[in-house]
Protein backbone atom coordinates (compact mmCIF):
# COMPACT_ATOMS: atom_id res chain seq x y z
CA UNK A 1 0.00 0.00 0.00
CA UNK A 2 1.44 3.70 -0.94
CA UNK A 3 1.65 6.22 1.73
CA UNK A 4 0.73 9.55 0.06
CA UNK A 5 2.55 12.71 0.37
CA UNK A 6 1.64 15.97 0.43
CA UNK A 7 4.44 18.91 -0.74
CA UNK A 8 3.79 22.71 -0.46
CA UNK A 9 4.80 24.42 -3.24
CA UNK A 10 5.68 28.24 -1.52
CA UNK A 11 6.77 29.40 -5.24
CA UNK A 12 8.41 32.88 -4.96
CA UNK A 13 6.45 33.64 -1.50
CA UNK A 14 8.08 34.12 1.80
CA UNK A 15 9.55 36.37 4.36
CA UNK A 16 11.11 35.51 7.79
CA UNK A 17 8.00 36.78 9.27
CA UNK A 18 5.74 35.30 6.69
CA UNK A 19 7.85 31.54 6.88
CA UNK A 20 8.09 32.07 10.80
CA UNK A 21 4.43 32.55 11.42
CA UNK A 22 3.30 29.68 8.52
CA UNK A 23 5.34 27.04 10.05
CA UNK A 24 4.64 27.72 13.77
CA UNK A 25 0.88 27.18 12.95
CA UNK A 26 2.16 23.89 10.63
CA UNK A 27 4.08 22.90 14.32
CA UNK A 28 0.98 23.65 16.10
CA UNK A 29 -1.54 21.56 13.88
CA UNK A 30 0.72 18.82 13.27
CA UNK A 31 -1.53 16.07 15.00
CA UNK A 32 -3.56 16.51 11.74
CA UNK A 33 -0.55 14.61 9.74
CA UNK A 34 -1.22 11.33 10.03
CA UNK A 35 -0.20 8.63 7.65
CA UNK A 36 1.07 10.93 5.17
CA UNK A 37 4.17 12.14 4.34
CA UNK A 38 4.87 16.00 4.24
CA UNK A 39 7.23 18.58 2.64
CA UNK A 40 7.03 22.16 2.30
CA UNK A 41 9.18 23.61 -0.34
CA UNK A 42 10.28 27.52 0.42
CA UNK A 43 12.55 29.65 -1.51
CA UNK A 44 15.73 28.29 -2.06
CA UNK A 45 17.10 31.92 0.32
CA UNK A 46 14.73 30.39 3.10
CA UNK A 47 15.29 26.82 3.17
CA UNK A 48 18.05 26.87 6.19
CA UNK A 49 15.46 29.30 7.80
CA UNK A 50 12.31 26.86 7.01
CA UNK A 51 14.67 24.02 7.88
CA UNK A 52 15.86 24.89 11.44
CA UNK A 53 12.13 25.80 11.78
CA UNK A 54 11.19 22.34 11.31
CA UNK A 55 13.93 20.48 13.04
CA UNK A 56 11.95 17.32 14.84
CA UNK A 57 9.24 18.01 13.08
CA UNK A 58 7.80 15.31 10.81
CA UNK A 59 7.72 18.09 8.05
CA UNK A 60 10.77 18.14 5.38
CA UNK A 61 12.23 20.37 3.72
CA UNK A 62 12.11 20.32 0.02
CA UNK A 63 14.06 22.90 -3.31
CA UNK A 64 11.54 24.47 -6.01
CA UNK A 65 14.48 23.50 -8.62
CA UNK A 66 18.08 22.94 -9.00
CA UNK A 67 20.82 23.54 -11.97
CA UNK A 68 20.79 20.43 -14.58
CA UNK A 69 24.46 20.28 -12.71
CA UNK A 70 25.48 18.91 -10.05
CA UNK A 71 28.68 20.25 -7.16
CA UNK A 72 30.21 23.64 -7.74
CA UNK A 73 30.82 25.91 -11.48
CA UNK A 74 31.02 29.44 -13.07
CA UNK A 75 27.10 28.80 -13.09
CA UNK A 76 26.27 33.12 -11.88
CA UNK A 77 23.05 33.03 -10.07
CA UNK A 78 22.53 29.01 -9.94
CA UNK A 79 22.11 26.70 -7.27
CA UNK A 80 23.29 23.32 -7.27
CA UNK A 81 21.73 19.87 -5.80
CA UNK A 82 25.02 19.70 -3.66
CA UNK A 83 23.78 23.07 -1.89
CA UNK A 84 19.84 22.37 -1.18
CA UNK A 85 20.86 18.45 0.49
CA UNK A 86 23.37 20.42 2.48
CA UNK A 87 20.75 22.65 3.90
CA UNK A 88 18.95 19.50 4.26
CA UNK A 89 16.75 18.82 1.67
CA UNK A 90 15.23 15.90 1.14
CA UNK A 91 13.23 16.57 -2.16
CA UNK A 92 13.54 18.61 -5.32
CA UNK A 93 10.36 19.99 -7.33
CA UNK A 94 11.93 19.36 -11.21
CA UNK A 95 9.87 20.52 -14.41
CA UNK A 96 7.18 22.58 -12.66
CA UNK A 97 5.21 24.26 -15.78
CA UNK A 98 6.44 28.14 -14.42
CA UNK A 99 10.19 26.25 -15.38
CA UNK A 100 9.49 24.83 -18.37
CA UNK A 101 7.12 27.68 -19.83
CA UNK A 102 8.52 31.00 -18.14
CA UNK A 103 11.90 29.50 -18.07
CA UNK A 104 12.03 27.38 -21.21
CA UNK A 105 13.36 24.09 -19.78
CA UNK A 106 12.65 21.27 -22.15
CA UNK A 107 12.42 17.80 -21.27
CA UNK A 108 15.73 17.04 -21.95
CA UNK A 109 16.89 19.27 -19.17
CA UNK A 110 14.23 18.09 -16.93
CA UNK A 111 15.20 14.77 -17.38
CA UNK A 112 18.90 15.68 -16.23
CA UNK A 113 18.09 17.77 -13.42
CA UNK A 114 16.21 14.79 -12.28
CA UNK A 115 19.61 12.75 -12.69
CA UNK A 116 21.48 15.14 -10.84
CA UNK A 117 18.68 15.21 -7.79
CA UNK A 118 18.84 11.06 -7.54
CA UNK A 119 22.20 10.94 -7.83
CA UNK A 120 22.67 13.21 -4.65
CA UNK A 121 20.43 10.91 -3.27
CA UNK A 122 17.48 13.15 -3.14
CA UNK A 123 13.84 12.54 -4.34
CA UNK A 124 12.91 14.63 -7.64
CA UNK A 125 9.17 15.14 -7.67
CA UNK A 126 8.51 14.93 -11.48
CA UNK A 127 5.77 17.29 -12.58
CA UNK A 128 4.04 16.85 -16.12
CA UNK A 129 0.82 17.81 -17.07
CA UNK A 130 -1.04 19.33 -20.40
CA UNK A 131 -1.67 22.86 -21.39
CA UNK A 132 -5.90 24.02 -21.78
CA UNK A 133 -4.79 23.95 -25.81
CA UNK A 134 -3.24 20.32 -25.78
CA UNK A 135 -6.38 19.06 -23.60
CA UNK A 136 -8.72 20.12 -26.14
CA UNK A 137 -6.70 18.92 -28.93
CA UNK A 138 -7.28 15.66 -27.29
CA UNK A 139 -3.15 15.43 -26.87
CA UNK A 140 -2.95 14.81 -22.85
CA UNK A 141 -1.72 11.32 -23.05
CA UNK A 142 0.57 11.94 -25.57
CA UNK A 143 2.16 14.86 -23.52
CA UNK A 144 2.21 13.52 -20.61
CA UNK A 145 4.15 10.30 -22.24
CA UNK A 146 6.58 12.19 -24.33
CA UNK A 147 7.77 14.41 -20.71
CA UNK A 148 7.86 10.67 -18.99
CA UNK A 149 9.48 9.09 -21.98
CA UNK A 150 12.62 11.46 -21.82
CA UNK A 151 13.09 10.64 -18.44
CA UNK A 152 12.73 6.40 -19.06
CA UNK A 153 15.21 6.71 -21.98
CA UNK A 154 17.66 8.12 -20.01
CA UNK A 155 17.85 6.96 -16.48
CA UNK A 156 15.75 4.18 -17.14
CA UNK A 157 12.77 2.52 -15.26
CA UNK A 158 14.69 1.61 -11.89
CA UNK A 159 15.14 5.78 -11.40
CA UNK A 160 11.09 5.31 -10.97
CA UNK A 161 11.92 3.90 -7.37
CA UNK A 162 13.24 7.26 -6.05
CA UNK A 163 10.95 9.45 -8.22
CA UNK A 164 7.96 10.81 -7.38
CA UNK A 165 5.38 12.58 -10.38
CA UNK A 166 3.15 14.97 -9.67
CA UNK A 167 0.25 15.38 -12.57
CA UNK A 168 0.05 19.08 -12.80
CA UNK A 169 -2.59 20.10 -15.71
CA UNK A 170 -1.29 23.68 -16.63
CA UNK A 171 -4.42 25.19 -16.81
CA UNK A 172 -5.90 24.17 -13.38
CA UNK A 173 -2.48 25.35 -11.87
CA UNK A 174 -3.16 28.58 -9.70
CA UNK A 175 -6.53 29.17 -11.49
CA UNK A 176 -9.18 27.77 -9.01
CA UNK A 177 -10.48 25.43 -12.15
CA UNK A 178 -9.50 22.16 -10.76
CA UNK A 179 -9.24 18.75 -12.69
CA UNK A 180 -12.35 16.47 -11.94
CA UNK A 181 -11.10 13.34 -9.68
CA UNK A 182 -12.56 11.73 -12.97
CA UNK A 183 -10.27 13.94 -15.12
CA UNK A 184 -7.04 13.59 -13.10
CA UNK A 185 -7.46 9.51 -11.82
CA UNK A 186 -7.58 8.70 -15.46
CA UNK A 187 -4.97 10.49 -16.21
CA UNK A 188 -3.43 9.11 -13.17
CA UNK A 189 -3.68 5.96 -13.70
CA UNK A 190 -2.21 6.16 -17.35
CA UNK A 191 1.02 7.46 -16.10
CA UNK A 192 0.90 4.19 -13.75
CA UNK A 193 0.27 2.06 -17.29
CA UNK A 194 3.54 3.89 -18.81
CA UNK A 195 5.33 2.60 -15.81
CA UNK A 196 4.06 -0.77 -15.66
CA UNK A 197 4.55 -1.42 -19.26
CA UNK A 198 8.43 -1.25 -18.05
CA UNK A 199 7.90 -2.80 -14.46
CA UNK A 200 4.67 -3.45 -12.91
CA UNK A 201 6.47 -3.38 -9.24
CA UNK A 202 7.29 -0.06 -9.42
CA UNK A 203 4.65 1.31 -10.96
CA UNK A 204 2.61 -0.13 -8.10
CA UNK A 205 5.22 1.65 -5.50
CA UNK A 206 5.35 5.08 -7.36
CA UNK A 207 3.54 7.88 -5.58
CA UNK A 208 1.83 10.05 -8.07
CA UNK A 209 0.38 13.20 -6.82
CA UNK A 210 -1.78 15.49 -8.40
CA UNK A 211 -1.79 19.35 -8.62
CA UNK A 212 -3.50 22.72 -9.51
CA UNK A 213 -5.69 24.51 -7.46
CA UNK A 214 -6.70 21.41 -4.61
CA UNK A 215 -7.95 22.96 -1.45
CA UNK A 216 -9.66 21.67 1.54
CA UNK A 217 -13.25 21.17 -0.15
CA UNK A 218 -11.55 19.27 -3.02
CA UNK A 219 -8.44 17.31 -1.47
CA UNK A 220 -10.38 14.52 0.22
CA UNK A 221 -12.45 13.39 -3.18
CA UNK A 222 -9.51 13.47 -5.54
CA UNK A 223 -7.24 11.93 -3.05
CA UNK A 224 -9.88 9.02 -2.35
CA UNK A 225 -9.25 8.26 -5.94
CA UNK A 226 -7.07 4.95 -6.81
CA UNK A 227 -4.34 6.39 -8.16
CA UNK A 228 -3.82 9.68 -6.77
CA UNK A 229 -1.15 9.80 -3.86
CA UNK A 230 -1.57 12.81 -2.25
CA UNK A 231 -0.75 16.25 -3.86
CA UNK A 232 1.36 19.20 -4.97
CA UNK A 233 0.08 22.30 -3.30
CA UNK A 234 0.48 25.58 -4.21
CA UNK A 235 -1.85 28.52 -3.03
CA UNK A 236 -3.19 26.87 -0.35
CA UNK A 237 0.06 25.78 1.13
CA UNK A 238 1.08 29.36 2.18
CA UNK A 239 -2.10 28.95 4.64
CA UNK A 240 -1.24 26.53 7.49
CA UNK A 241 -4.63 26.11 8.53
CA UNK A 242 -5.55 24.71 4.14
CA UNK A 243 -2.55 22.92 3.65
CA UNK A 244 -2.88 20.63 7.38
CA UNK A 245 -6.21 20.22 6.49
CA UNK A 246 -5.00 18.86 2.93
CA UNK A 247 -2.06 16.93 4.67
CA UNK A 248 -5.47 14.93 6.66
CA UNK A 249 -7.66 14.51 3.67
CA UNK A 250 -4.94 12.31 2.01
CA UNK A 251 -4.18 10.49 5.43
CA UNK A 252 -7.63 9.88 5.78
CA UNK A 253 -8.33 8.77 1.86
CA UNK A 254 -5.47 6.41 1.52
CA UNK A 255 -5.88 5.11 4.88
CA UNK A 256 -9.77 3.99 3.73
C1 LIG B 1 1.65 24.30 -8.16
O1 LIG B 1 2.18 25.39 -8.28
O2 LIG B 1 2.33 23.28 -8.26
C2 LIG B 1 0.21 24.28 -7.90
C3 LIG B 1 -0.40 23.13 -7.98
O3 LIG B 1 -0.39 25.48 -7.61
P1 LIG B 1 -1.92 25.70 -7.12
O4 LIG B 1 -2.18 24.68 -6.04
O5 LIG B 1 -1.93 27.10 -6.60
O6 LIG B 1 -2.78 25.49 -8.30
Amino acid sequence: MRKPFVAGNWKMHGSKAMIGSLISALRAGAEQIKGVDVAVCPPSLYIQFAGDMLLESQIKVGAQNVASVAGQGALTGEVSVDMVQDLGCQYVIVGHSERRSIFDETDEVVAAKVGVVLEAGLTPILCVGETLEQREAGVTQDVVAGQIGVVLQKLGVSAFNNIVIAYEPVWAIGTGKVATPEQAQSVHAFIRSLIANEDSKIASNLIIQYGGSVKPENAAILFSQPDIDGGLIGGASLDAGDFLAICKAAGEACSE
